[in-house]
């Protein structure tokens, strides 16, 4: 496939910096070398850091009118150059053209919410004396680390977020993906002040360098959990505020007295959605055992459905494994299920070229095997019979996740009843996991620390700051 001609470089002080050393990540379709790109060093860390911090005296001080319209600007330069960027996420994530597309369109979606929004002071209580009020003051230089599932959609969440509290951010994308944030930085540079938004391409060691640095304030992190966990710790020196968005194991559990068709047609959705690549993506199915029969028949219906095809061309959710070390976790998962004979209802024999890995559905394996323990991150799916409810809110939370589930009956009542004692943040009733822009998202347990997006999503990138205000003249006078 030809690669288009373009050029990338770190955006630093509202300029294209080149680098000493030069790399280029792989193109997961083809495993070819994709565009060369500038590594960043620390020294460009250093002077990233400098700007953003100088950026910071004046931009904090701007308006929160004129930083809506600067972010309202960003989305008018992605509307104008969405085919270009969709086009580099393609390439860079392997996935198809319309899920490239639709990771521009989402990525509008984050910046047009947070363009909209604003945290007026809010008085919480007043008296004739007093009246007390809390402020939200943007903390500073904002470092964000990302990872390479959704690299524009959760890199854009976070730098809307960011600059319309006030703040400059430094993004770090994932070294696999790191292209079409870095263009979409470079575009920026004619909307924004220098250093507002810089980005970095960078290797873990330049996201460990960010997360002791003493002039970041804060760490936005979405990533694994292992990583979160050594973030934190880093975190600690400079006792930096730290946002975590880590990994889930989701359930989704299935009522007996759904419609099977369509809702194992759904489920099948959530499960599959970018091949299983999704922090939120169903990872474990529970159904009921008295409609698990014809589930599981839909279910593998719905799936050989889906598109699957080593075209981009072709519109589907589905694609290769983004990068080789997933694709070594989702093989080990395979192999481990084969080792133990579960059942593939489908997939798990060779069917696979490259990366990609044709969808695997287990049938109703163990509760301790690895697909169901691990967030396998990738195509593979087990389906779970259950009995009791008892017994599936114990299966369900009896993990150290607590990102996301899904319950689906034919009462929302009753859905919300079962999904209020899932121990996750982020709960879908009758829908498979369709993150929005207004739905704060909080791992739970060990998926996160404090949370993102919606309204709640700006009070991370703020400090708040209570004003006492003493009506009067009463000032104490001194005894002497
Ligand atoms: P990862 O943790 O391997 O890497 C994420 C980022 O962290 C990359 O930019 C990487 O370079 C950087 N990094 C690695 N080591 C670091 C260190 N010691 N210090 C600072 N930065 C470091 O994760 P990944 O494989 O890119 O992403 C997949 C994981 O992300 C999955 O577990 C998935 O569930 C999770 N995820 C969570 C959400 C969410 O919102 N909760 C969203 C998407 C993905």
């Amino acid at each position: 496939m030809d690669l288009p001609r373009l050029s990338f470089g770190n955006v630093i002080d509202g300029k294209l910096q080149p680098s000493a050393i030069t790399v280029t990540a792989t193109d997961p379709r083809t495993q070819e070398p994709l565009w060369p790109i500038p590594a960043a060093s620390e020294r460009d860390l250093n002077l990233a850091v400098t700007a953003a911090g100088t950026a910071f005296q004046k931009w904090s001080k701007v308006s929160i009118q004129e930083r809506q319209k600067a972010v309202h600007g960003l989305v008018k330069v992605l509307e104008d150059n969405r085919e270009m960027v969709g086009h580099i996420v393609s390439r860079e994530t392997g996935k198809s053209h319309f899920m490239g597309d639709l990771e521009v369109e989402h990525s509008l979606g984050f910046l047009r919410f947070n363009a909209s929004q604003d945290l007026p002071d809010e008085v919480v209580f007043e008296d004739d004396t007093v009246q007390i009020s809390t402020t939200y003051v943007p903390l500073g230089v904002v470092g964000a680390i990302c990872p390479w599932n959704f690299p524009l959609i959760l890199a854009t969440a976070k730098i809307a977020a960011a600059l319309v509290t006030g703040n400059c951010i430094i993004v770090k994308p994932s070294p696999f993906t790191p292209y079409s944030i870095m263009k979409f930085a470079e575009l920026a540079t004619d909307i924004l002040p220098p250093g507002v938004f810089q980005v970095l391409n960078g290797s873990n060691e330049i996201g460990a360098s960010m997360t002791c640095h003493p002039n970041i304030q804060k760490i936005s992190f979405t990533g694994s959990t292992k990583t979160g966990k050594i973030i934190m710790k880093s975190c600690a020196g400079t006792l930096k505020r730290i946002t975590l968005e880590l990994g889930g194991n989701d359930a989704s559990i299935v009522l007996p007295d759904v419609d099977v068709d369509s809702v194992a047609t759904e489920v099948a959705a959530g499960c599959f959605f970018n091949s299983g690549q999704m922090c939120v993506a169903t990872k474990r199915v529970y159904v009921h055992e008295r409609i698990y029969d014809p589930f599981l028949r839909k279910f593998l219906e719905a799936v050989r459905a889906l598109p699957f095809t080593q075209d981009p061309g072709v519109p589907t959710v589905l694609g290769p494994v983004q990068n080789k070390l997933q694709y070594g976790i989702v093989q080990n998962i395979i192999q481990d299920c084969k080792q133990n004979n579960y059942k593939f209802a489908l997939g798990g024999s060779d069917i696979q070229s490259g990366q990609f890995i044709a969808p695997c559905v287990v049938d109703n394996p163990p509760d301790d095997s690895l697909v169901v323990q691990e967030e396998q991150f990738g195509p593979i799916i087990p389906l779970l019979k259950w009995s009791s409810e008892d017994e599936l809110l114990r299966r369900a939370n009896n993990t150290k996740s607590g990102l996301g589930a899904c319950v689906w009956a034919k009462d929302l009542r009753e859905a919300k009843r079962i999904g209020s004692q899932i121990h996750a943040g982020s709960v879908w009733l009758n829908s498979f996991e369709k993150p929005h822009p207004y739905g704060y998202l909080a791992g739970h347990k060990e998926s996160g620390v404090g949370g993102e997006w919606g309204k709640q999503g700006l009070l991370s990138y703020c400090d708040a700051q209570t004003f006492h205000a003493y009506k009067g003249s009463k000032i104490i006078k001194s005894r002497h």
